[in-house]
């Protein structure tokens, strides 16, 4: 096996430099197993961060089903083919009576751009409006909504459809409090009517519990109003349910089922295929028929065989660990425990989240909530030396993300808990 140091020059020499590394003596990993990584010394990593590999590393039974297709037969959906509609009956199971037409694609930008154009398609307009803090995807329609990236290194202004609004951060955003929903919802509104005025209907895209904008869950009774107001002004809401998906949550499977709303296109990505390049679109009757204008939806690998295999045994294997169950009860432990933490550490400003899906927000201690991103980097550092994984993000890259294969049990919730102590007790 070639030393690190090689494995980093090659990386130089031969990748693009774009790409970033986890940690400051990043691990060379060379094997999973449920919710651990192990390096090429063998050393073991609790994984509490890679919310992709949804049902823990390299399960089994999706290796084994994944082997009996690839054997058998893969090919495109210009076939008849059985498998992809078992999945898409597995899969429309899952979701409300009136989202019943899937579309397959093979990573969450290209859903977030199908879902775009579904929607841009059937409204006659380009207008978006997309929350503060948000990240739905790398593709140039994507990046253009995503204040996380157009805001951020190398970014630049958005076109004139996309139409921010600001992030409902009840901690540490442009309102604060438990009762500052209305005031965004009125932020909402003013742009919502101006684009109105423009005789447009938007599309509205939004994460449920906001994943890179900070591990925010939006309040209830603003999410709710919005989406209620888009639809009812024609608009069309788009659930990016990429990161949050497939009971990570516990107490819902869906985000947009924990706020009780019934989008119109739901985006999911990531877990639905445990880390194998699935996703997919799922949309009504009505906006399918309207897209379907004489244009073909090709898409070379989407939905073929042996993703919808893997899908498929996903959502199996979900269930019949009862993991939508475990992400609750571990979820609900874990954040108690952090809550207590909280209550030591002053630079722990905030603690959030559902299931497992929590966040820790990591400011000064001096009560003006500074943003202290080489602290909660520092930490993150120092986890990794005690063999686990987790990271920073938000737009001030301060707080320290918790989402790990939902396979995680209360004794690695209590290994975090016991490091995180001993680390932030010697800041
Ligand atoms: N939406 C959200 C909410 C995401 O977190 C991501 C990826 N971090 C994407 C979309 C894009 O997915 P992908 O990287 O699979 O293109």
């Amino acid at each position: 096996m070639p030393n690190n140091n090689l494995i980093k020059n090659l990386r130089t020499e031969l990748l693009s430099p774009s790409l970033s590394l986890s940690y400051n003596d990043p691990i060379h990993v060379v094997r999973g197993k449920a919710q651990y990584l192990f390096d090429e010394t063998g050393k073991k990593y609790l994984d509490g961060i890679n919310n992709i590999q949804h049902v823990g590393h390299c399960h089994p039974r999706i290796a084994n089903a994944a082997f009996k297709q690839l054997k058998l037969l893969n090919t495109n959906t210009r076939y008849l083919d059985y498998t992809i509609l078992k999945y898409s009956q597995a899969l429309i199971e899952r979701l409300p009576e009136k989202l019943n037409v899937c579309f397959f694609t093979n990573s969450g930008s290209e859903s977030n751009d199908l879902a775009l154009r579904l929607a841009r398609f059937k409204n006659k307009s380009e207008d978006t409006i997309v929350l503060d803090g948000a990240y739905h995807g790398h593709l140039t329609s994507l990046i253009e909504i995503s204040p996380y990236k157009y805001k951020g290194a190398g970014g630049s202004s958005p076109p004139p459809y996309v139409h921010e609004v600001p992030m409902p951060d009840q901690f540490r955003g442009k309102f604060r409090g438990k009762d500052s929903s209305s005031n965004y919802l009125n932020e909402f509104k003013k742009k919502l009517l101006a684009i109105k005025k423009n005789n447009q209907n938007p599309a509205f895209i939004f994460e449920s519990f906001m994943g890179c904008g900070g591990q925010i869950p939006l309040p209830s009774n603003f999410i709710k109003k919005a989406h209620n107001l888009v639809q009812e002004y024609g608009g069309i809401c788009i659930a990016d349910e990429i990161q949050i998906g497939f009971g990570r949550l516990g107490k819902s499977f869906w985000g947009f089922e924990y706020h009780g709303l019934e989008p119109d296109i739901v985006t999911v990505g990531k877990s639905i295929g445990n880390g194998h390049p699935l996703s997919a679109v799922i949309t009504t009757r009505e906006i399918a028929e309207y897209f379907n204008n004489g244009m073909e939806y090709f898409n070379s690998f989407g939905g073929n065989p042996v993703s919808s295999t893997i899908g498929h045994e996903v959502l199996k294997i979900i269930k019949d660990e009862d993991l939508q169950k475990n992400a609750k009860n571990v979820g609900s432990y874990l954040k108690g425990m952090l809550l207590d933490l909280q209550k030591d550490y002053s630079l722990i400003g905030d603690v959030r989240g559902e299931g497992l899906f929590l966040g820790l927000e990591i400011v000064n201690s001096n009560g003006s909530l500074e943003p202290l991103a080489k602290v909660a980097k520092y930490i993150v550092n120092e986890m990794k030396k005690k063999r686990a994984l987790l990271s920073t993000d938000g737009p001030d890259e301060n707080i320290i993300k918790i989402k790990p294969p939902i396979v995680f049990n209360e004794q690695n919730a209590d290994f975090i808990v016991e490091n995180l102590r001993s680390i932030i007790s010697k800041i």
